[in-house]
């Protein structure tokens, strides 16, 4: 324990400390089975308990009704920037990309690759500093559905509400926010989301999919690409990441006993305040996401040069702040501060700011 940095990675990422210890006093012997739960079959009772409270339980955190399925799959959200076309496309049919970033360009580029997709609204040509307002986005109302990314965790945007698609299904890739604050699921026809960043460890796939959308998939797909595969086997088709849907499910529990998502909502405004507050009263940080659009999962900062940037990952470093680097493609700093992320290491980071621009603004 005396070792554990404050982690600010992109993803994987923090994990609250009880589902770590949980995850360890248990991990011999899951308790009244006398087996681990990394050797058991995906079969037995246990396992099949286990994944059942891991639905019941997100159902009860973010109001899922009966009318939406919860899957645990695998292959990331990546495979969805592709699984979704391949189900939800039919033939004929378009369907609209909002590009906001990194990970919705290569949902984009992945979709082509499956079918005719339309781009609906971009704010690359902005360096990817703000999410598009509703009056540039070109939709068409006969599209098959209309995928945005909620949050983009390489450029700390995030959507501070979700765009009006009409009639059109919305389908929204949700990595690096979901359940960072409540969500109203009936506005959405599909959300996915890697659990690496924001609901315990990699190796599963959340997928939230309306009843009416499972219906679209073609009996043609491979089985391992088709949801109704995933859904009609209770996501045990074939085995499923056993060990990484136990980890989801101590993390939704930990999230419901914390006061659940209009809490954690309020926590994680507090912290991300904390570091725009930082930014905002120093004329040696710089900002790269707009007010108004910035993301309070991913906090994206610049310093006057990347000579004091990598000073400052060092330095941070040295005094317990890891992982600060920003991503390779857009350099600068980046703090992720995930659900499970201590307000502490947020308000350690924000004075280490202070100092840092003290000693070298
Ligand atoms: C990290 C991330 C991905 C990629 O997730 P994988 O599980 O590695 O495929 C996709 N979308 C967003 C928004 C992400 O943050």
């Amino acid at each position: 324990m005396t070792d554990r940095v404050y982690n600010f990675a992109a993803g994987p990422a923090v994990l609250p400390i009880p589902v770590l210890e949980e995850a360890q006093r248990d991990l011999l012997s899951l308790p009244g089975v006398g087996i681990s739960v990394l050797e058991m079959s995906h079969r037995s009772p246990a396992i099949e308990d286990m994944m059942r409270a891991a639905e019941a339980d997100i159902r009860t955190l973010a109001g899922i009704p009966d009318n939406y399925r919860i899957l645990f799959l695998q292959g990331g959200a990546s495979l969805q920037f592709s699984m979704v076309p391949m189900n939800l496309l039919g033939p004929g049919q378009s369907a609209g990309h909002i590009v906001t970033g990194h990970f919705a360009r290569m949902a984009l580029q992945e979709a082509r690759s499956v079918g005719n997709i339309n781009l609906a609204g971009s704010t690359e040509d902005d360096g990817f500093n703000r999410i598009p307002g509703q009056s540039e986005l070109e939709l068409d109302p006969d599209a098959a559905y209309l995928h945005f990314t909620t949050n983009n965790t390489i450029f700390g945007t995030e959507w501070q509400e979700e765009p009006d698609s009409g009639d059109v299904p919305l389908v929204a890739d949700a990595s690096s926010n979901i359940f960072s604050k409540p969500i109203d699921i009936n506005r959405y026809g599909l959300v996915y989301a890697g659990a690496q960043k924001n609901l315990g460890a990699a190796g599963v796939t959340l997928v939230i999919i309306r009843d009416d959308l499972l219906e679209r998939s073609p009996d043609t797909l491979p089985a391992m690409l088709n949801y109704q595969t995933h859904a009609k086997g209770n996501s045990a088709y074939n085995t499923p990441p056993v060990f990484a849907v136990y980890i989801l499910g101590l993390v939704v529990k930990w999230l419901i006993a914390q006061g659940g998502l209009e809490a954690a909502q309020r926590r994680n405004r507090e912290k991300a305040g904390l570091l725009y507050d930082a930014i905002d009263s120093s004329e040696y940080f710089r900002g790269h996401a707009l007010p108004g659009h910035r993301s309070a999962m991913n906090v994206t900062f610049r310093l006057p040069d990347e000579d004091a940037e990598q000073r400052f990952v060092d330095e941070a470093a040295a005094q317990g702040l890891a992982e600060l680097k920003g991503h390779r493609s857009v350099g600068g700093i980046r703090a992720s501060i995930y659900n499970a992320f201590p307000v502490e290491g947020v308000e350690v980071l924000a004075s280490f700011m202070k100092e840092f621009e003290r000693t070298n603004g």
